[in-house]
């Protein structure tokens, strides 16, 4: 069934190391935006109401926008399609812009998941990073969250200056016996372009070393699962039944619809991509490039061995690859890097760490 992407593309300050589409923009061009979202949603659903399991909300900072706004949104979304029971509806959040009203707006209009962005809650590395928000706002931030919501997730970043193995778990630590459900850990990316990027030229050390969080990683890893997380993909950790399933939706080749700047849909085996700039998306600019079989097929490997969905034999079979005649398949069965159930073979979790090398590996040779 189809998912939904919203992407709202504001926030109020540019972190440091942040490569995403987001602008800081006045609430007149915000309001014009979310007209154009309006606007684009109608235009995709015509006359019939395609039914939806899913919605993301993401950003940039969707908690940033004013409740006038959001409810624009909100409106749209359920007069243009039809909201299958059960459906998660997810929004990311940031600290500094979530407060009770909005939190009890989101919850009445039907929202169930709040993705709150972490990062760190180390006062000198959320400077470093150009967050807006003290360790302190972060902590109160995921208790309102969680006075409202039971699934809560937390970003977190692996990879900032200074980390200490010790205290980043101590931080793992504080958000659980908070109560989140979910947490995603990421490695920080330097992109070109970023003032974190600039940085990184004038001083090499400025960071932790591959190997040093890729310990991290691992420590992590081990944590979690103490704590009652189980990892369900490379970067992501849930409780008991708070996978993210509109997630999957991306690393399991399902459809999915993307609205607002930069927003990507996959639909009848092709991958739109809208423009990313306003006036470019005000023009409904965009891009479609049909998916052949040798990129379904490379992308069912990379995706699905880094998630617990793995790769389905028969899928590939129809998509021209015989993996039992790779050579490597046996190799990997046997050192317990795949298992193998059925149609399906998975990656050990324990290998996800060096998933690029096996993944190049399992590709057709
Ligand atoms: S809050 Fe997120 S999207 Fe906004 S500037 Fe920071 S990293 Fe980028």
């Amino acid at each position: 069934m189809l998912g939904v992407y919203v992407h709202i593309p504001f926030c109020d300050g540019k972190c440091s190391y942040c490569g995403f589409s987001s602008f800081v923009k006045t609430d007149d061009e915000k309001e014009r935006y979310i007209n154009s979202l309006v606007e684009e949603i109608k235009e995709f659903a015509g006359e019939k109401k395609r039914e939806i399991d899913s919605i993301y909300i993401g950003g940039g900072t969707p908690s940033i926008l004013p409740i006038n706004l959001i409810c624009k949104l909100f409106e749209a979304l359920k007069e243009n399609f039809k909201w299958k029971d059960g459906l998660e509806f997810t929004i990311e959040a940031n600290p500094c812009s979530l407060d009770e009203e909005k939190l009890s707006f989101y919850k009445k209009n039907g929202v169930n998941r709040i993705s709150l962005g972490v990062q760190s809650l180390d006062e000198n590395q959320l400077k470093f990073i150009g967050r807006r928000h003290s360790s302190i706002e972060a902590i109160d931030a995921v208790k309102l969250a969680k006075k409202y919501f039971d699934n809560v997730s937390c970003d977190l970043l692996i990879g900032l200056k200074d980390m200490d193995e010790n205290a980043f778990l101590a931080q793992i630590n504080t958000l659980a016996e908070l109560g989140i459900t979910h947490i995603s850990a990421y490695m920080l990316q330097v992109e070109e372009g970023t003032r974190l990027h600039r940085l990184v030229e004038k001083n090499k050390h400025l960071l932790p070393t591959d190997d040093d969080c890729v310990d991290v990683y691992e420590k992590m890893t081990d944590k979690l699962a103490i704590l009652g997380f189980s990892q369900y993909e490379i970067s992501n950790f849930a409780k008991q039944g708070y996978e993210s399933y509109h997630n999957f939706k991306y690393w399991t080749g399902q459809e999915y619809v993307g609205f607002g700047l930069g927003a990507h849909s996959y639909l009848n085996g092709k991958r739109i991509a809208n423009d990313t700039t306003f006036s470019g998306y005000y023009d409904r600019i965009h891009t479609i490039e049909a998916i052949n079989d040798q990129q379904r097929l490379e992308e069912h490997i990379m995706l699905g061995l880094r998630c617990k969905a793995g790769i389905s034999k028969i899928v590939m079979k129809t998509l021209g690859y015989d993996i039992t005649t790779n050579s490597n398949l046996v190799e990997f069965v046997e050192k317990g890097i795949l298992n193998q159930q059925g149609d399906i073979i998975t990656l050990n979790p324990d290998y996800y760490g060096v998933s690029n090398y096996i993944i190049v590996k399992l590709l057709p040779e």
